[in-house]
């Protein structure tokens, strides 16, 4: 049945994506089942996705209710959820407006035009400029791809859409180097988890936020991967005692439903004019409700604790396995730094274990498992990566 789905895929589908050989027809908490109801351990959660896990109740209650009230009506009328969302969300970012997006990609598309429009505002229309770092990545739309900093996906769709420059991550002189009167903003994430889970030191994060300051340019923190409890924090600037002018949101948010957010300050809001930018189904009301029961999921279970605890835990086994190096990342983001550079084929053997996790690099695997995952589901994770490496 499920040789028979790949063969059909192929026939319809773009091949965009090189997929691994299984079907998935369930989910529960950690848990996903295949086609013929094997059970796997999901420690990539749809890439930092599914954070309060597959089928959670609260979320499926709340979305399954409002379905059957209220699905969609356009932006040009009010609705609560959504207002209700973006209170929550600016309380916990300690930012002052929202504009809903539908993903990580339109979110950042967001961020790049509200930084646009404050620059033009500042210093006019040669202000335009944002510059990001080198291992990036900010999305697949032109946009976002020419914030990518990742050249071999770059190449192919040139010419790209000018006004984004790149600069190696940790190396101030060249960002102070590259910021001039065309720049409007700066866009980092904190953990480059594309790029192979790399975390940017503290003290050079600390430096950003001063040079931003100085240089009057926007600090954009892309938290599209990283935030909502991913890095048992909030938001994944909270405990590197800095604060973003721009943030973004998106993957964890709807717990697979897509929904993305671009945060700012009142100041850096207000450069957005009626009719400046708009979405279609940004912050419908199904996906706000689906969004408002992630939180309250977070909140009332104290995920970003347990976030915390099982990282800790994760951490330190991972670090004694055999072929493991050493391991990066925040929270529970993840790499284990493989040896040699067996990452592809680790990830397969470990499908075969029942465990899901991913070849972010050629020697590094990602690990993102739910919020919820409980200490016992940590160590049967790891038993299985162990067998995989074996
Ligand atoms: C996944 C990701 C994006 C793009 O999000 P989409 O929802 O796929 O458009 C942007 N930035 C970061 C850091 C991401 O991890």
């Amino acid at each position: 049945m499920t040789e028979g789905l790949f063969a059909r895929e192929a026939a319809v589908l773009m091949q965009t994506y090189r997929r691994q050989p299984v079907e998935f027809v369930r989910g529960d908490g950690v848990w996903l089942f295949d086609a013929a109801g094997n059970r796997y351990l999901d420690c990539l959660t749809g890439l930092a996705v599914v954070s309060v896990g597959h089928a959670n109740p609260r979320v499926a209650a709340a979305v399954a209710d409002q379905v059957s009230r209220l699905t969609h009506v356009s932006n040009l009328y009010y609705t609560g959820h959504q207002v209700e969302l973006a209170e929550r969300l600016t309380t916990l970012a300690g930012l002052d407006r929202v504009f809903f997006a539908n993903c990580g990609a339109t979110a950042n598309e967001a961020a790049v035009k509200l930084a646009r429009r404050w620059g033009q505002r500042r210093r006019g229309r040669s202000c335009y400029e944002v510059i990001s770092l080198e291992d990036s990545f900010h999305g697949r739309t032109l946009a976002t791809l020419a914030a990518t900093g990742q050249p071999g996906k770059q190449a192919v769709f040139e010419p790209l859409p000018p006004g984004f420059r790149q600069v190696a991550a940790g190396d101030l002189e060249a960002l102070d180097a590259a910021v001039g009167t065309a720049t409007a903003a700066v866009l980092v994430e904190t953990v480059q988890a594309e790029g192979g889970v790399l975390p940017l030191a503290e003290d050079y994060l600390h430096a950003l936020r001063d040079l931003c300051d100085r240089r009057e340019v926007l600090l954009v923190v892309d938290d599209v991967q990283a935030g909502m409890g991913r890095t048992g924090q909030w938001f994944s600037w909270q405990g590197l005692g800095f604060e973003p002018d721009v943030a973004t949101v998106a993957k964890a948010l709807g717990n697979g439903l897509p929904i993305g957010a671009c945060l700012a300050r009142r100041e850096v809001a207000g450069a957005f004019d009626y009719g400046d930018h708009a979405t279609t189904f940004g912050g419908g009301p199904v996906v706000c409700r689906a969004a408002l029961a992630v939180l309250d999921e977070i909140e009332e279970r104290d995920l970003l604790g347990n976030a915390r605890a099982r990282s800790d835990q994760l951490a330190a086994l991972l670090s004694g396995l055999p072929g493991v190096s050493g391991v990066r990342g925040r929270g529970l983001l993840l790499a284990a730094m493989l040896e040699e550079e067996r990452a592809a084929e680790v990830v397969r053997l470990a499908l075969a274990e029942g465990l899901l996790v991913n070849d972010v690099r050629p020697d590094a695997i990602r690990l993102a498992p739910p919020l919820t995952i409980t200490a016992s589901e940590v160590d049967e994770a790891v038993h299985r990566l162990e067998r995989a490496l074996r």
